[in-house]
C-alpha cells in the first residue's frame, strides 16, 4: 500500500518559498570548505534557503507514512551513521523509507534517507556502510549547495525542488525529474567520484571490510545487465557508470592496508524481519529479470530460504514471458519445505496447479492456505475455488 502524494497546493507553497529564497540570496558557486560539526549556514545565504526547503521536505517525509515504523531498524542505521560520521553524528538524521529500488540520498541540512530496496540489496553491514559513508561525504563536502548553484541558472525552482526531494524518497507527484537530472549529470558525477573515495576511507578506517565496497557495485552491475532493456532509472542516470565506480573502488580496496570485519548478526536479524515485505514491493515493480539476480544472491547465501524460494516462484509465476510454469511449481514446492515460508506460497501453488488442470492437488494447496492463514482477506474467493474444484475431481 502506498500513501497518496501530498496535495498540490502544499507542493506549490514550498516551491514558492524556494523561489523566494533563490532570488533573495546570491552567492558565488564552486567548491567550499568542508562543513564543520554543527555548523549552520549564515541566515541570509543561499545555503540557508536550501536548508529551509529540506527542513520542510524532512517534515513531510516524517508524516508521509513511508518511514518504516521499526525503531530498532532506524536505530541500527543511525548507529552506522555515528560510527562513520564521528562528531557529525548528532547533526545527521537518517530515515529508512519503504520504497523498492536501490537508492539513498543526503540533504544539506543533515537529512539522510535510505530506501528499503537498498537494504534488500546489501549482503552485509560492510556494504551498507559503503553507501552511508558515501552519503555522509556528500553532506560534509556540501555538495548539494554547489549543485544547487550550478543548476539554478538552467532549471526552474520547481525542477530543483523535484530533484532534491525525489531522491530523498519524499512522495511528490508530477515533476519532470528525469529530464532535469540529465542537465546536471556531468556536474554531479564529479561529486559522486569524490563521495565514493571519501566514503571508502570512512568505512575502511572504521573497521569495515574494504572489499565490500567494490562488491556492492559488482552486484548492481549484474542486476543492471540482467534488465531486459535499458529502462530510464534515475539512479543509474545520475551516477557515474557502475563499471567505473567498481573499478575505482577495487583499486582502492587492493591498495588499502585495512582488514576490518564486523559481526553481521544484527544486520541479518533486521533484514530477515523485513525481507518478505521488501521483496513484495519489488515484485510490484515488475522488473523480473533484475529481481531474479537479487533472489539468486539470496538463495546462494542461504538466508531466509522459504521467503527467497517463494519469491523465486512468484517471479516465474507472474512473468508472462515464462510460458512453462513447471519451474515456478518446483520453486514453490521447495519454499514450502522451509519454516519461514509465507502462507501465500500455498495459494500461488494452488493457482498454478489449477491452471495446469491438476484439480486434486490444487484443492489441497488452497485448503492448506486457509489452514495456515484462516483470516486471509481473500478467504471467500479461495473457498469459491475449492468448491469449484470439488465438482471437478
Ligand atoms: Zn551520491
Amino acid at each position: 500500500m502506498k500513501p497518496l502524494p501530498p496535495a498540490p497546493s502544499r507542493v506549490f507553497r514550498t516551491t514558492l518559498a524556494l523561489g523566494l529564497a533563490l532570488t533573495a540570496a546570491a552567492c558565488a558557486g564552486g567548491p567550499r570548505a568542508d562543513l564543520k560539526p554543527g555548523q549552520v549556514p549564515a541566515a541570509d545565504s543561499t545555503e540557508a534557503g536550501l536548508w529551509l526547503v529540506m527542513d520542510k521536505a524532512e517534515t513531510r517525509l516524517k508524516t508521509s507514512g513511508r518511514v518504516i515504523p521499526d525503531p530498532e531498524l532506524q536505530a541500527y542505521v543511525q548507529d552506522i551513521v555515528c560510527r562513520l560520521a564521528a562528531e557529525h553524528c548528532t547533526h545527521i538524521r537518517s530515515y529508512v523509507v519503504r520504497r523498492p529500488g536501490f537508492n539513498a540520498s543526503m540533504a544539506p541540512n543533515g537529512f539522510m534517507s535510505v530506501w528499503s530496496g537498498l537494504l534488500l540489496r546489501c549482503e552485509n553491514e560492510d556494504q551498507l556502510a559503503t553507501v552511508i559513508g558515501h552519503e555522509i561525504s556528500h553532506y560534509v563536502r556540501r555538495h548539494s549547495v554547489q549543485r544547487w548553484e550550478a543548476m539554478r541558472d538552467s532549471l526552474t525552482a520547481a525542477q530543483v525542488f523535484g530533484i532534491v526531494t525525489a531522491t530523498a524518497g519524499v512522495p511528490l507527484g508530477g515533476f519532470a525529474v528525469l529530464g532535469a537530472y540529465g542537465q546536471v549529470q556531468a556536474y554531479s558525477r564529479d561529486h559522486e567520484r569524490e563521495a565514493d573515495a571519501m566514503g571508502f576511507t570512512l568505512m575502511s578506517d572504521n573497521g569495515y571490510a574494504p572489499e565490500a565496497a567494490p562488491q556492492l557495485w559488482e552486484n548492481l552491475i549484474a542486476e543492471k545487465d540482467a534488465a531486459e532493456e535499458d529502462k530510464p532509472d534515475p539512479f543509474f542516470a545520475s551516477h557515474p557508470p557502475s563499471e567505473e565506480r567498481m573499478q575505482t573502488l577495487s583499486e582502492l580496496a587492493a591498495a588499502s592496508d585495512r582488514h576490518g570485519t564486523v559481526d553481521n548478526s544484527r544486520f541479518e536479524a533486521l533484514m530477515a524481519r523485513h525481507r518478505a515485505t521488501w521483496l513484495e514491493d519489488e515484485l510490484d515493480l515488475g522488473h523480473y529479470a533484475e529481481m531474479q539476480v537479487v533472489l539468486d544472491r539470496l538463495k546462494d547465501s542461504g538466508t531466509s530460504p522459504g521467503v527467497t524460494w517463494y519469491y523465486l516462484g512468484e517471479v516465474l509465476r507472474r512473468d508472462a514471458e515464462v510460458e512453462d510454469k513447471e519451474e515456478a511449481v518446483a520453486a514453490l514446492r521447495r519454499a514450502l519445505t522451509y519454516d519461514d515460508v509465507p502462507a501465500e506460497a500455498h495459494r500461488s501453488l494452488g493457482l498454478l496447479l489449477h491452471r495446469q488442470g491438476d484439480h486434486a492437488d490444487a484443492r489441497d494447496a488452497f485448503e492448506n492456505y486457509l489452514a495456515v492463514a484462516p483470516g486471509a482477506d481473500d478467504r471467500a474467493m479461495i473457498e469459491f475455488y475449492i468448491k469449484k474444484l470439488e465438482t471437478k475431481s
